[in-house]
This record gives structure tokens, C-alpha cells and sequence, in this order.
């Protein structure tokens, strides 16, 4: 048996939300406890350039996550290396079990454990990931200037994300293992109109191939579904946008949630259906999905917080 830690805020998830929160959450001299989870840093130590961090015109994506870490526990948050395993918010305060069998309770608790983006789960687009392979149009987009793009997907972010990279490519291929689209009719109209796109249907990609240095991509090997048949399309950007899945595995019996998965929070804030439970960043956000957006709701959660502890 562990030890029982009590805090009066407990932030889960060490993202751009969950340290955002962590600073103001200390500076309102809450002294939170932030578990890190077992991504410390969150999504953005996966990456490799970030040019859209306001301040920075060029960060590597861990370095930025070490300085949120350090910019966090210089204002006195503790943060803590474990995982949250169970979560229990029908008792008051809070309790948190973490793997390593610690106890936290917490008055109040910010959720902000993130999201994944799903990947085919090919060795090759792991070799590849951050040079060339993407999950994330927004974020990297801009890199891909005059270049051949592949997108895969079916849905509505796949089609999204292939007109968005519209703005940058020489051309966009999207590739789908059907021969009909899953997304809004509307936007199918658009992407199939649009002079810049090539749809690949009835295809699965089976390898991303490239060269070893410098890493980079060259292009995907397609499979006709059909036929069996494969062949090379070329390209230098190959985006992954087959959905994401939002960390909500902790709260799904005890929070609403919607659009797959994500935490429901009133809008314009950062409450949940429990009072003293608030949620930010990716885990909430379905549509934007950025640093600075999970970074904006951190801070949310911290003063929401607070506010709520000041009136209990
Ligand atoms: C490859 C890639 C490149 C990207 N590039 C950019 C970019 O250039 N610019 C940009 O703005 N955005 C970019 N993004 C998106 C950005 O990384 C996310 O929007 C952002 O990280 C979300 O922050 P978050 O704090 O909500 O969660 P995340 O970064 O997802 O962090 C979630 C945290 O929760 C923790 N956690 C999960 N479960 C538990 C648990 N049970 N117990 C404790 N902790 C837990 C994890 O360990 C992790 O620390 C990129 C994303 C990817 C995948």
C-alpha cells in the first residue's frame, strides 16, 4: 500500500494543457500536483519542428515541452512521474490511484491526459514519423511547399486535411480503401472539384518508402484492394487522417462525452457535468487540436479552478 497524498488541485497530463494549467494554477498558490502520465511531455515530444508556438519561430517539440515542464515547477507545482490508473470523482474529495500506489485526493481535479491520433500501425510510417509522415495538416502543412502530398482517409478529417494541404502541394493524392467517401456531401463536392486533387480509390497503403540520409519520404506503396496489384505513388508528405482517440479512458462511466470520445465541457469554459472537475486541451477539443489551444484551455481550467475553490 501506498502513500495518500492530498492536493487541493491534481492536474492529469503533462501536454501544453496540463503545464499551462500547472503555472497558473501555482501562481494562485493552489501548490498543484501535475502526474505526468506515461508521455511525459504529451504529443508534441513526438514531433520534431513546431513552427507555430507564438515567441518561437523555430522549436523542436520536446525542447519546448522540457521548458513547459521547468517554467511549471519553477512556479512551484510538483509534478510527479506516474500514471493515473483509476479515477474515482463520486467521492469528495476526489480520489486518484496511481500505478506506482499512490493515492491522491484532490478537491478539485483538471483532466487534461490528451489525445492520440490514430496510426495505420506500419513499421515504416513509425521510421518515418516527423520526417515526411504526419498526423497533423495544420502543424505541418506549411513544410510541404510545391511538394507532392499524400493524404489516406475516408472521413471528414481526411478530406478536410487534403483540401487544407491544398494551399501548399503541387498536388494532394487521397487515398481511400473504398470507392465512396464517409465524409459530409458538401465537402466531397469541394474536394472533388478542386484542380489541385487525385483521388486513389479501393487502395490500402502497405509501406512508406524513402531515403535513409537524410531521412525522408519518396513516396507510398498503394495496394489495390481489388486486384492486389501495387504500385509507388511519389510524394514528400504523407498525412495520416484516419481519426483520433481522445485519453478519455479514466472518466468514460462518470463524464458525458461526445463526438467519439471526447470530454463534454460547458461551452465557453472548462466545467464538466461534475462540479470541481475540469477538463482541457485535445481531450475536450475535437476541432482544433493545437498547443496554443491546449495551452489557452489550461489556463481556462487553472482560473476556472480556482474560482470554483475560492466559493467551496
Ligand atoms: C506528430 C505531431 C505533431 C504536432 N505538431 C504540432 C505543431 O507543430 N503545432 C501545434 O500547435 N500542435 C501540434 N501537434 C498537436 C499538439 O501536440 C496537441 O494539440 C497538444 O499536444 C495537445 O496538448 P494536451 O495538453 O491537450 O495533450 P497531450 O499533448 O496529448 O498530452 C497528454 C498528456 O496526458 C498524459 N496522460 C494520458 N493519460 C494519463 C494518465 N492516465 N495519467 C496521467 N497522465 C496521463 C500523457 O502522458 C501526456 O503527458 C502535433 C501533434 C502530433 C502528434
Amino acid at each position: 500500500m501506498g502513500e495518500t497524498r492530498h492536493t487541493r488541485v491534481l492536474i492529469i497530463g503533462s501536454g501544453p494543457a496540463g503545464y499551462t494549467a500547472a503555472v497558473y494554477a501555482s501562481r494562485a498558490m493552489l501548490n498543484p500536483i501535475l502526474v505526468q502520465g506515461m508521455q511525459p511531455g504529451g504529443q508534441l515530444t513526438i514531433t520534431t519542428e513546431v513552427e507555430n508556438w507564438p515567441g518561437d519561430t523555430h522549436v523542436q517539440g520536446p525542447d519546448l515541452m522540457v521548458r513547459m515542464e521547468a517554467h511549471a515547477s519553477a512556479m512551484g507545482a510538483e509534478v510527479i512521474t506516474d500514471i493515473i490508473t483509476d479515477l474515482d470523482l463520486s467521492t469528495r474529495p476526489f480520489v486518484a490511484q496511481s500505478d506506482s500506489g499512490t493515492v491522491f485526493t484532490a478537491d478539485a481535479v483538471i483532466l487534461a491526459t490528451g489525445a492520440q491520433a490514430k496510426w495505420l500501425g506500419i513499421p515504416s510510417e513509425e521510421k518515418f514519423k516527423g520526417f515526411g509522415v504526419s498526423a497533423c495538416a495544420t502543424c505541418d502543412g506549411f513544410f510541404y511547399r510545391g511538394r507532392e502530398i499524400v493524404v489516406i482517409g475516408g472521413g471528414n478529417t481526411a478530406v478536410e486535411e487534403a483540401l487544407f494541404l491544398t494551399n501548399f502541394a503541387s498536388t494532394v493524392t487521397l487515398i481511400h480503401r473504398r470507392d465512396t467517401l464517409r465524409a459530409e456531401k458538401i465537402m466531397q463536392d469541394r474536394l472533388f472539384k478542386h484542380p489541385k486533387i487525385r483521388m486513389l480509390w479501393n487502395h490500402e497503403v502497405t509501406e512508406v518508402v524513402g531515403t535513409e540520409a537524410p531521412l525522408g519520404v519518396t513516396g507510398v506503396r498503394a495496394r489495390n484492394v481489388i486486384t492486389g496489384a501495387e504500385h509507388i505513388v511519389p510524394c514528400e508528405g504523407f498525412f495520416v487522417a484516419i481519426g483520433h482517440a481522445p485519453a478519455s479512458e479514466l472518466v468514460k462511466d462518470q463524464l458525458p462525452l461526445h463526438h467519439g470520445g471526447y470530454v463534454q465541457v460547458e461551452p465557453g469554459s472548462t466545467r464538466t457535468a461534475i462540479p470541481g472537475v475540469f477538463a482541457a486541451g485535445d481531450l475536450t477539443d475535437h476541432v482544433y487540436r493545437q498547443a496554443v489551444t491546449s495551452a489557452g484551455m489550461g489556463c481556462m481550467a487553472a482560473l476556472d479552478a480556482e474560482r470554483w475553490l475560492a466559493g467551496h
